[in-house]
């Protein structure tokens, strides 16, 4: 069996002077992610292995999954180097990665050590010469064969791995400073938060909650979900800033036309972002807003709604399809959760005609109907930040039906 793990680091030859600084944060974050295993390490400049030292590398795999900037890894076999050897070694392998079906095969090798009397190549085809007899289901097929059989030979030993798994890849996540997550409950708030992540992106996020115009559940759905991806984050630890907003939220529905509810009820979301963003040291705000997906996402839409922040704002999956958003959903955990149904403050006094094509001038117009700004104000100093880790689940619902007086008590 094999006992190391091959980490390569994704599209770091790109990045000239900053390739140190992010292998050593990827060095770092896989640190921590598997701090709690008796795991010991090999850096190398652009990848690194992972002893296992016994650990099940099943479980390690896991958790190299969640570390943004990997590309990809390979359990790998050590063995002596001597051709008979490897080939006996890789016999095996072979055997229990094929159970004996038929499939195309070819070996590829690399000779890191130079000492080494034959050529990489003579080496592939003496090896295939031992092992083909022995793998009579194996036919060789050079151009694209499903099975490769890749040895490095270098002076400590011979490498050996047949597969390659494709990670999170991007950036290690924090290279790209951070950035406020509007974090709403839904299918795609939290697909954003992991593409920016997967990207170099620290997140914080924002939940508006409304308490108790909704119900508390639906505040516990935010946190469950930030639960889980706060495991891509570093320290697998997450803040969640919960904006008391039932105050602006009964204002907004009562002095504004009803078709224009959203637009500015998003509005009022994107200036209190915007400030939490400043205060907390997040250089943009990201979204999950799709084009095209109900009326507030309307190009026009996005526009009014945006216009009042005047923070970056990043919309990972503005032009991304439903489909795809909840496949990677499904992939992070976030979709069972995001799928529990509870209202939340945009789904209650959802109005039936909500303007599709709203104009700059006649939102502003609106929301001269009432003095915003104090509630706004409000709202921000009324913040309270959790951070969550998946370690510790925390429970708000069973605290209380008002977010204040949960947190409170
Ligand atoms: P999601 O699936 O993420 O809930 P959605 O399909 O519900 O999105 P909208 O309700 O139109 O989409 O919201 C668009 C975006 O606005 C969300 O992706 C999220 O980033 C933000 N948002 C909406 N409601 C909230 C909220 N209560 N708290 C924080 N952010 C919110
Ligand atoms: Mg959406």
């Amino acid at each position: 069996m094999y006992e190391r793990i091959l980490v390569r680091y994704g599209d770091l030859n790109l990045k000239g002077k900053n390739k140190k600084s992010f292998s050593d944060r990827i060095d770092r974050l896989i640190r921590e992610k598997l701090a709690d295993f008796p795991v010991s390490y090999d850096f190398r400049h652009d990848r690194m292995f992972v002893l296992l030292n016994g650990v099940e590398g099943e479980t390690v795999m896991n958790r190299l999954d969640r570390v943004s900037g990997i590309y990809s890894y390979s359990p790998i076999t050590k063995c002596a180097v001597d051709l008979d050897e490897i080939a006996r070694t890789a016999i095996q392998m072979i055997e229990r990665k094929t159970g004996g079906s038929t499939t195309t095969f070819k070996v590829e090798t690399k000779r890191a050590d130079k000492q080494f009397p034959q050529t990489s190549q003579d080496i592939s085809r003496e090896l295939a010469r031992r092992i083909l007899p022995a793998c009579p289901f194996l036919t060789v097929e050079v151009h694209d064969p499903k099975l490769v059989l890749s040895i490095e030979i270098r002076p400590e030993g011979a490498y050996l791995f047949t597969e390659q798994i494709r990670a999170m890849g991007g950036y290690p996540v924090g290279v790209g400073g951070k950035g406020l997550l509007m974090l709403s409950g839904g299918i795609d708030s939290p697909v954003a938060g992991y593409l920016a992540m997967k990207q170099g992106i620290e997140v914080e996020c924002i939940h508006f909650e409304s308490t108790p115009l909704t119900a508390i559940e639906s505040v516990q759905k935010a946190i469950d979900i930030v639960e889980v991806l706060a495991d891509y984050a570093p320290y697998a630890k997450m803040k969640l800033h919960l904006v008391p907003f039932e105050p602006l939220h009964r204002k907004i529905i009562e002095h504004i036309p009803e078709s224009f509810i959203i637009t500015v009820m998003r509005r009022m979301m994107y200036r209190i972002a915007e400030q939490v963003a400043n205060r907390h040291d997040c250089l943009c705000v990201l979204n999950g807003e799709s084009i095209g997906q109900v009326a507030s996402q309307t190009i026009e839409s996005m526009d009014v709604i945006g216009s009042v922040c005047d923070r970056l704002v990043i919309r990972p999956l503005a032009t991304y399809d439903k489909i795809d958003i909840i496949a990677i959903a499904r992939k992070i955990g976030t979709f069972d959760i995001s799928n529990r149904a509870f209202e939340d403050c945009c789904t209650v006094y959802l109005p039936k005609n909500p303007v599709i094509r709203p104009s700059r001038k006649l939102a502003q117009h609106y929301e001269t109907f009432f003095d915003y700004e104090p509630l706004v104000a409000a709202a921000v100093e009324g913040v309270r930040t959790l951070t969550l880790s998946p370690k510790e689940h925390f429970d708000i619902a069973s605290k209380g039906l008002v977010v204040k007086e949960a947190l409170a008590g």
